[in-house]
């Protein structure tokens, strides 16, 4: 959320220091965007470092990754100083009482409540689906911009003892969120188990027939549309 793509701010942050900068650098548990094996990010409003990078264990190495965010930081005349270890997002219980107190968070609330753009409600790390969206009506780039499926704790308990507190899974397909209870969840778990059995067979009966696929002839489709155009222009020119 506070996370902008690092072409859009590169050139309003680069670092004037010649001394070198520090970046956190973390490991994350599920795929990066376009499943990328790395992402960097300049890091506003945060004093304690200036970027932040991602990287896939299962893509590419830590020391890699390190190398590549030097090489990238390097073409903008930055000098990496130090790499801050920041393999997973610190849960609230990690942070410590006093946090927890601070934010009314829940123990494993990952939301760093010290951003202005974080939301006030607390969430737990969200998991994805390594295949992005399949939305036939976006474009390629859209569909990898959102995992297919994600999932993740949600606990909205701000001034709770007016307004309460509750709990929900909010479960994200593409474009499109799911705000459920937890027995709700728990019913959409049990429809999406039984789902794979009937998707197998439709896979399965796909892959059956597209063995009788084939591409058509470039000229036969010519000649059927240049018949087409005629029969248009004869019928326009009849009406008239
Ligand atoms: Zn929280």
């Amino acid at each position: 959320m506070s996370k902008l793509p690092m072409t859009a701010t590169m050139s309003s942050t680069r670092p004037t220091q010649s001394s070198g900068i520090i970046v956190a650098i973390g490991a994350v548990t599920g795929p990066l965007r376009q499943d990328a094996p790395l992402d960097l990010w300049a890091t506003l409003g945060w004093d304690a470092y200036a970027y932040e990078a991602v990287y896939n264990p299962a893509r590419i190495s830590r020391a890699d990754a390190e190398a590549a965010v030097r090489e990238q930081l390097a073409e903008f005349g930055a000098q990496v100083a130090a790499f801050l270890d920041e393999d997973e997002p610190l849960t609230a219980s990690q942070r410590g009482v006093e946090w927890m107190l601070r934010w009314g968070c829940t123990p494993d609330c990952t939301a760093d409540h010290t951003d202005r753009h974080t939301p006030d409600w607390h969430t737990s790390h969200r998991v994805e689906t390594a295949l992005r969206d399949i939305d036939a009506s976006c474009s390629p780039e859209e569909n990898a911009a959102l995992p297919w499926l994600a999932a993740q704790v949600v606990v909205i308990n701000d001034k709770a003892r007016a307004y309460g507190r509750t709990t929900r899974v909010w479960i994200d397909y593409g474009a499109t969120t799911g705000e459920l209870s937890p027995a709700e969840a728990r019913q959409a778990l049990t429809e999406l188990r039984a789902f794979t059995d009937r998707l197998e067979a439709v896979v399965e009966a796909a892959e059956r027939s597209a063995t009788a696929d084939f591409s058509g002839d470039p000229e036969i489709a010519r000649l059927d549309r240049e018949a087409t155009d005629h029969r248009v222009r004869t019928i326009t020119e009849d009406a008239r």
